[in-house]
Parts: C-alpha cells; sequence; structure tokens
C-alpha cells in the first residue's frame, strides 16, 4: 500500500469537478483515506511549491494557488502515486493522454485541475504540509 497527496486545484473546485474527479479515483481503486477543503494564503502556496521558487512561474504559479479554495486529498492504494499520476496525465495538457483529467479538462499549462505527489519522498513531505496523524484514517 502506498499514499499519495492530491489536490483539485482552485480551477477545479470553480469549474465543479470536484465530484468528476472523485468518481476517477474511487472507480481507479484509490481510496480516500483523508480530505479538506482550504483556501492557501500566498505564503502558504509559496511554502507548498518551494521547489519551484526559481522557476519563471512560480509567482504566476502560486497567486494561482491562493485564489481560491483547494480540495486536498490523501489517496491509499498499490502503486498510488503512479496510478494517480496517470489518472491525472502530462503536466501539459495538450501532451496528455486522452481520458486523462488534464486532457478533459485542464485549460492551460498552469490551470491543470489536479496536482500529484511525484514520488514516495515528496508523498510523504506533501501529506505532511497539510495533514497531521488524526486527520488520515484506516478503514
Ligand atoms: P506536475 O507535477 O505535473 O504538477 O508538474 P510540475 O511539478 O512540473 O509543475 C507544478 C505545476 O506548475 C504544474 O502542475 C502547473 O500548474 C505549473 N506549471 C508547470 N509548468 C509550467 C509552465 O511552464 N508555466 C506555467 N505558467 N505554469 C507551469
Amino acid at each position: 500500500m502506498e499514499r499519495t497527496l492530491s489536490i483539485i486545484k482552485p480551477d477545479g473546485v470553480s469549474k465543479r469537478l470536484i465530484g468528476e474527479v472523485i468518481k476517477r479515483f474511487e472507480k481507479n481503486d484509490l481510496r480516500i483515506v483523508a480530505m479538506k477543503m482550504v483556501h492557501l494564503s500566498k505564503k502558504e502556496a509559496e511554502g507548498f511549491y518551494a521547489v519551484h521558487s526559481e522557476r519563471p512561474f512560480f509567482d504566476s504559479l502560486t497567486n494561482f494557488m491562493s485564489s481560491g479554495p483547494i480540495v486536498v486529498m490523501v489517496l491509499e492504494g498499490k502503486g498510488a502515486i503512479k496510478k494517480n499520476r496517470e489518472l491525472m496525465g502530462a503536466t501539459n495538457y495538450k501532451e496528455a493522454k486522452p481520458g486523462t483529467i488534464r486532457h478533459e479538462f485542464a485549460s492551460s499549462i498552469e490551470q491543470n485541475i489536479v496536482h500529484g505527489s511525484d514520488s514516495p519522498e515528496t508523498a510523504s513531505t506533501e501529506i505532511a504540509y497539510f495533514l497531521n496523524a488524526l486527520e488520515i484514517f484506516d478503514y
């Protein structure tokens, strides 16, 4: 069993895609073991995306991520990190495979509906950024 952090970004929430995204996770054996809605401050968004702080799009990305509420989830399942990334599709929606969340719903390389951890190390750091042990459930 593996855990990963998923975020439905502000564009996904405002486009009313929360149910659509969750349905895809549950249909693909990704168990939602934690979930909450939060509205990040600019500083909190910068903290989350600190690895990208030198990128030219950092300011725009963190403005976007703090522009409205997001839904944060911990997904659990066999190969959860890879499976979630497959369901999401490529970062650039123009390169994402048909049927993936980003191919279906993203509107730009930045506004791409979902975030998913990309390795076991980032998954544990990212989960700890948002959730404590009492907010993650076994069932
Ligand atoms: P991810 O792991 O697929 O989300 O992709 P990255 O970790 O490379 O990038 C993090 C996020 O930054 C992406 O999901 C996009 O929202 C945004 N992003 C990535 N590349 C670009 C870019 O070239 N321009 C802009 N404006 N945003 C980008």
